[in-house]
């Protein structure tokens, strides 16, 4: 569906979980986040009842399952095979990748076509520093080849750009994709915990990557700008949420684990839909309130984004 902007509006980020398996310093504090009741998350059916709803009433195109780590929420593989089907739509899903090996055959099966995997860092002690916990990128490699090996291609591996943290590795992690044969994607670092000038343009990210030959832009992927060198047909991806917001384009909305609906990043409160899914009422009227939000999504994210992007799925 069109929101008042003129918007097409046919992708849901759908958060299952916001519990996560490692503590990546931009994003989750150390101790974890505040434990909340099993209650007060939607159950394996009421998130796929409530995706059905959204999906029918905005005509959504594309869900991601992401959170949180989705791989850590129990039942995820049943709610990608509720959803899928559902409507019919893309299913996509965003991981840490740690359990991915384990379960991308049972979640290829249940629905899954793509995946995308996040890593910060090719060297492991910068991947234990980022992530706090025990990764090495052996770990990410077996995740990669069991993707592809399950017939998920392409696989993209997004990678967080910060100052003086891993923004010496762009030229590294385009080799590397060149090397593993995924889609490699930066992505500017937006507001969060870590503190100090962490920030890396998309301009900076170009500059660092041109000492690999010159770069076109090629086109646009969803929020992501796809870069070239030269005509080789080598490319990679920049998401830049400030040096290129995209706002007049964006199609999504998020529903959080907990079944809050925001129609963009930077809304904090949401719709909370849970308790209305949980009364009588039919899912006419979840609908209408679906439709109201979608409609009053805001302009832009004005560079005010969401800090808790375990909570709201990123
Ligand atoms: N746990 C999964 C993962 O890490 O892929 C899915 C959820 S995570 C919140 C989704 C994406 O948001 C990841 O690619 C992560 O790197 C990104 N992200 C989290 N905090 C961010 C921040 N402050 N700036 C830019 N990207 C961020
Ligand atoms: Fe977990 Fe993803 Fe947040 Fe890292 S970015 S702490 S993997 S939810």
């Amino acid at each position: 569906m069109r929101d008042s902007k003129g918007r097409e509006i046919n992708y849901l980020r759908l958060s299952v979980t916001d519990r996560c398996n490692i503590r990546c310093i931009y994003c989750m504090p150390e101790s974890g986040v505040p434990l909340v009741s099993h209650s007060d998350i939607l159950s394996v059916d009421e998130t796929v009842r409530l995706a059905g709803i959204i999906m029918r009433a905005a005509d959504i195109r594309k869900v991601r399952i992401t959170g949180g780590e989705p791989l850590v929420r129990k039942g995820v593989s049943d709610i990608v095979r509720g959803i899928s089907g559902l409507h019919p739509c893309e299913l996509v899903l965003t991981t840490n990748g740690l359990l991915l090996r384990s379960m991308v055959k049972q979640l290829a099966e249940a629905g899954i076509e793509r995946v995308n995997i996040s890593l910060d860092s090719l060297r492991d002690e910068r991947i234990n520093r980022i992530s706090r916990r025990d990764v090495s990128l052996r770990n990410i490699e077996d995740a990669v080849a069991a993707a592809f090996d399950a017939g998920l291609d392409p696989v993209k591996v997004n990678c967080v750009v910060m100052r003086d943290i891993n923004d010496d590795e762009i030229e590294d992690f385009i080799r590397w994709s060149w090397e593993t044969g995924v889609t490699v994607r930066f992505i500017e670092h937006m507001p969060s915990r870590l503190s100090g000038d962490t920030f890396v343009s998309r301009d900076e990210i170009i500059e660092k990557a041109s000492v690999l030959g010159e770069i076109i832009r090629q086109s646009d992927s969803g929020t992501a700008g796809i870069y070239s060198f030269g005509d080789t047909g080598q490319t990679f991806g920049i998401i830049a949420p400030f040096s290129d917001p995209m706002c007049s384009s964006c199609s999504r909305i998020r529903l959080s684990a907990l079944g809050t609906l925001h129609s963009c990043l930077a809304e904090e409160v949401g719709v909370s839909l849970i308790e209305l899914l949980r009364s009588d009422a039919g899912d006419e009227a979840v609908s209408e309130i679906v439709r109201g939000a979608v409609i009053r999504k805001p302009d832009s994210h004005g560079g005010c984004v969401h800090a808790k992007m375990w909570k709201i799925g990123g």
